[in-house]
């Protein structure tokens, strides 16, 4: 199995400095692959990132909601959406994310789709070359 980080996910990479196996890395292009991306080969889910999460968005692959309810006002980030989200990292960085819309309070999300991004990423997607073009957003 693996763990899972889902379009809750910011960018705020609080969780990419925990993990022992170096398995997590930031999405570029960024408007193509917003997330940061776990490799699910080399994971094992020792769970040390989930807590580090400020936004709640990693999950055991088998534990990804399929029903999620908003608490209003979180982000999701996917290809396609339009919205615009300013912040802070982790380290400080600026963020900023131009594939955004933000939730509504009540409102039910399926993240199972989730998933599959994060395996294609490893698997024909960028992979661990993305590295080499962090700009550290
Ligand atoms: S800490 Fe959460 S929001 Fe930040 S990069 Fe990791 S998964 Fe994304
Ligand atoms: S569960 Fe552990 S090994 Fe897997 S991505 Fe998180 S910190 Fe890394």
């Amino acid at each position: 199995m693996t763990h899972i980080i889902t379009s809750l996910c910011v960018r705020d990479r609080g969780c990419i400095d925990v993990c022992p196996v170096e398995c997590m890395v930031p999405g570029q292009p960024i408007n193509e692959w917003p997330w940061i991306y776990i490799d699910p080969d080399t994971c094992i889910d020792c769970g040390a990132c989930v807590p580090e999460c400020p936004f709640a968005a990693i999950f055991p692959e088998d534990e990804v909601p399929s029903a999620y309810t908003a608490k209003g006002g979180e982000y999701i980030s996917n290809v396609g959406l339009t919205g615009h989200f300013e912040g802070t990292n982790h380290h400080g960085g600026k963020i900023v994310l131009d594939t955004t819309r933000q939730l509504e309070a009540g409102e039910v999300v399926d993240f199972t789709p989730d998933i599959k991004p994060n395996y294609d990423f490893f698997k024909g997607g960028p992979g661990y070359g993305a590295k080499d073009s962090d700009d550290g957003m």
